[in-house]
């Protein structure tokens, strides 16, 4: 079987990390200056560049004809950590050697010099997952390291690092990778694998790995399995079941115009056509976050297509922030809560948003009507007042739960 695409294009040298300069830039300076630290702990999300810049520091430090600090992924020392063949490069996955036991055969052998290079590199992967015992072994190691040894800490959840193990380390931060790092980083891969496509496709693929450069290139590959060589939006929809979008967003349209019979009709129909119900229910919850960021003027970063944001824009000016937050509550609490989503719960959503939104406009209306000849001190005391007394008709958020989760213990 070929190399993954994300194994194969990987970065092999530091100016090849993508959407991580600022990490890049303070380690080639400690190669340059020759001032390596004993351990460092990098921290940051999946997908973000971790191992690779690991490995890329075990080359530059032992490279034997390094230029600048980076490696020249051809001697000797390069090529053997390449094949990972070297034996002074020791990775280990915490995840699945978690005890005393791994870390303690690893401070055994810790006082043995390099094979041949100048450091015996460990990369612990995922190190917050070692064992209380294990970190206190570490601990120890870390205490007193010997000269040639260099600990590279990888972790996806910095907080569960004992804080001893932390100070002991050199610590450097990995962002999420930014959307356009990622598309510039796929574009190089389609350029190198022969893959047709525009940048509409990648952007969509990019979108979906929500930072992750990993994901983006994982799921790039699976397309390019799935599909062929020419990268289509409509198989990417297709794949990633975005095309939902247009029927989640007509739905919400009945919903936010209060026309709870259209909005019945409307999922019922979706229900019948066989779209996957949990996938739909994502899709809502996309579009009521991109109402949010779009009615804040926040035109960046939209889990959608840019251009059929600008159309949409317009029309959100017509519903308030507060009937699209309470929407947007009450979809997310069932995409949270169940793991199948039963048409039921959607159905159930939509009458409490229909009626929150009436009680809201009755309200309007009535404060309005009585209004009309008071003072305007006089109707501020009566709204306040009003507000009080309708508030318990409003379907609370205890309430609709209650009565959502009486009902599906019955089904
Ligand atoms: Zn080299």
């Amino acid at each position: 079987m070929s190399e993954v695409y994300y194994r194969k294009w990987r970065p092999k040298i530091f100016s090849e990390i993508i959407g991580q300069d600022s990490v890049s830039k303070i380690l080639l300076n400690s190669v340059t200056s020759n001032r390596i630290a004993h351990a460092y702990i990098f921290s940051g999300p999946r997908g973000s560049g971790k191992t690779s810049t690991a490995r890329i520091l075990a080359k530059a430090i032992n490279c034997l004809n390094s230029t600048n600090g980076e490696p020249d992924i051809s001697c000797e020392n390069c090529l053997s950590i390449e094949n990972k063949t070297s034996l002074d490069l020791i990775e280990i996955d915490a995840a699945s050697n978690r005890g005393i036991d791994d870390i303690r055969e690893l401070s055994d052998k810790i006082n043995f010099v390099p094979n041949k290079s100048n450091y015996k590199v460990y990369i612990i992967d995922e190190v917050h997952m070692l064992t209380d015992p294990a970190f206190n072994a570490l601990l120890k190691t870390l205490e007193e390291p010997p000269n040639h040894a260099i600990f590279i800490l990888a972790t996806t959840d910095i907080d569960k690092v004992p804080l001893t193990i932390i100070s002991r380390c050199h610590r450097l931060d990995f962002k999420r990778v930014s959307l356009q790092s990622i598309i510039i980083k796929l574009q190089f891969i389609c350029k190198k694998e022969g893959i047709i496509f525009n940048n509409k496709e990648l952007d969509l693929i990019a979108r979906q790995s929500y930072g992750s450069l990993r994901d983006a290139e994982n799921l790039l590959e699976q397309l390019v399995v799935a599909y062929g060589n020419e990268l289509k939006i409509s198989e990417i929809n297709e794949f990633f079941h975005t095309d939902n979008y247009d029927m989640a967003y007509d739905l919400i349209k009945h919903i936010l115009d209060n026309n709870l019979r259209d909005a019945l009709i409307k999922i019922d129909f979706i229900n019948q056509s066989g779209i996957d119900i949990k996938n739909l229910l994502k899709s809502i919850i996309e579009i009521f976050r991109v109402f949010i960021l779009l009615k804040n003027d926040i035109m960046s970063d939209l889990s959608f297509n840019i251009d059929k944001m600008k159309n949409i824009k317009p029309l959100i000016q017509n519903y308030s922030l507060d009937n699209i937050i309470f929407a947007i509550t009450e979809f997310n609490d069932i995409y949270l809560k169940n793991k199948v989503v039963s048409i039921l719960d959607i159905e159930l959503a939509i009458i409490n948003i229909c009626s929150y939104k009436n009680v809201q406009t009755n309200k309007l209306s009535d404060s309005l009507n009585k209004n009309e000849y008071l003072t305007k001190d006089e109707s501020n005391k009566y709204n306040s007042t009003n507000s009080e007394v309708n508030s318990d008709k409003l379907p609370t958020k205890d309430k609709s739960n209650k009565y959502n989760s009486t009902n599906s213990e019955v089904n």
